[in-house]
């Protein structure tokens, strides 16, 4: 009799990582992949950028088709799993059916959070979580609109960026006073706003829409609580992501505080046949107290590759330092480590010529580095973030030291240090 093998729910990035790592890891057995969408598991990260703008849709696929067939893997798109019993180890198919498994991944990832007076259902009124989403944006964005974008967060700033470039006018209202405050320096962030008040857009900060009207036609009205009144021919809201982790509560497994899939630093779930990755989960990391969700093409990755060896139970790999990119315009932002209190800025480089780094240090060793068009010279000094060494301050902000070299240096000092 077929043994019921894996069974991945959600069909996204994180699930086709997954699968492939359990191919990698030796593992036979059946690996059954179940997806909401009707499409096999895509890179989303283009959905924002070359999808809306690129003459060309570009090849979206996360595992290429020939990688695909050896993962030898059973999809089912257009499915729903609307139930997961833990006591039976099965999952209920919005067709009827219902499966076994052995052990269960899930790898649901989240919505688009929805605001409240505007549902995806009303005419002009669009979310960008999907390719069918960015399908149907890309189109509206032919007829250079007037766009009004809910939300000035990593999303809603590359849509903006790509808006203007296929030539709409753009309005963005944000609540927070900056732009990325909690990811950027302050810096940084006043150089994000004049980048994208130079490319066109008008950009209205410390500010939300408090009124909507949706008349059957003509512009969508909105008005903002600063008083601002604002004609839209098309509203994209981008105010955050839900996690989709209702599968996980409805089943009991635990959920973390504010949402999230409870999982280890392995990827294991309250369940023991149970594993989840990716932006359904929120994960206790080495270190922390309490777990932290993490919404990014690397996380989703890593813990898929994480979730695959703890199925197999194998060594997980090594937990990395958070890195994060998006592209705003022509720029580039990268993004390692974690931002957090108290830290200290040292910068190279000048955003005003096109290319700067900074990091923040606690006691010079760095925990939090942004690059802008810089991501090579990120790249380089990677690992004394992972590992932990404290730099010459001076040194690293100087235009005449190779950082290639020094970073090389400073791990050898601290080497001998030891
Ligand atoms: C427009 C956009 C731009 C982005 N840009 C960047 C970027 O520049 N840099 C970066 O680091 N990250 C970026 N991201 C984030 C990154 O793409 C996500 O973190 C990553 O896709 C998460 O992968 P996942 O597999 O966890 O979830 P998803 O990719 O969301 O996949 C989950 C899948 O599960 C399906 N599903 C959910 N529930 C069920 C169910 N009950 N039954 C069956 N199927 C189900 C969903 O329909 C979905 O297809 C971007 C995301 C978006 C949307």
């Amino acid at each position: 009799m077929k043994q019921p093998g894996i069974v991945i729910i959600g069909a996204g990035q994180a699930a086709a990582v997954a699968a492939h790592a359990l191919r990698e890891h030796g593992y036979q057995g059946c690996i059954t992949m179940l997806g909401r969408e009707r499409h096999k598991p895509y890179e989303r990260p283009h959905l924002s950028k070359a999808v809306l703008v690129a003459a060309e849709e570009p090849a979206l696929q996360v595992l290429a088709e020939d990688a695909w067939t050896r993962c030898n893997i059973e999809f089912a798109g257009g499915i729903d799993v609307i139930a997961l019993d833990l006591e039976k180890r099965q999952v209920r198919l919005s067709d009827g059916r219902v499966l076994d498994y052995d052990k269960c991944l899930l790898a649901t990832g989240g919505e688009a959070r929805v605001h409240d007076s505007l549902p995806r259902s009303l005419r002009g009124v669009h979310y960008l979580r999907t390719l069918d989403d960015a399908r149907r944006l890309r189109e509206v964005l032919r007829h250079k609109p007037r766009v009004a974008i809910m939300g000035g967060g990593f999303l809603g700033l590359e849509v903006a960026h790509s808006a203007l470039s296929a030539g709409a006018s753009v309005t963005v209202v944000e609540q927070a006073a900056c732009l990325l405050d909690r990811f950027l320096t302050a810096e940084a962030s006043a150089h994000v706003l004049s980048g994208l008040r130079a490319a066109g857009a008008q950009v209205l900060l410390g500010s939300s829409v408090s009124t909507i009207c949706t008349p059957p036609d003509g512009p969508i009205q909105l008005k903002t609580d600063t008083g601002l009144a604002l004609d839209a021919d098309e509203v994209v809201v981008a105010i955050g992501l839900q996690p989709n982790d209702a599968l996980a509560r409805d089943a009991g497994l635990d959920i973390a505080q504010g949402g999230g899939v409870w999982i280890d630093t392995a990827c294991r779930t309250s369940d023991e046949h149970v594993f989840a990755c990716g932006d359904c989960t929120s994960q206790l990391r080495p270190g922390q107290a309490r777990p932290t969700r993490l919404e990014s093409w690397q996380n989703a990755n890593e813990q898929a590759r994480m979730a695959a060896a703890a199925m197999l139970a194998e060594p997980p790999p090594a937990a990395p330092v958070p890195w994060f990119w998006t592209d705003q315009g022509s720029l580039n932002i990268q993004i390692l480590g974690h931002p957090a209190p108290g830290l200290e800025y040292v910068r190279r480089g000048n955003p005003a010529a096109g290319k700067a780094l900074w990091i923040g240090h606690r006691h010079s060793v760095p925990v939090h580095g942004v690059a802008f068009n810089a991501g090579a010279d990120l790249r380089a000094i990677r690992p004394l973030f992972e590992k932990g060494i404290p730099v010459s301050l001076e040194e690293f902000s100087s235009d005449a030291v190779n950082l290639r070299t020094w970073a090389k240096q400073m791990q050898s000092q601290a080497a001998v240090a030891l």
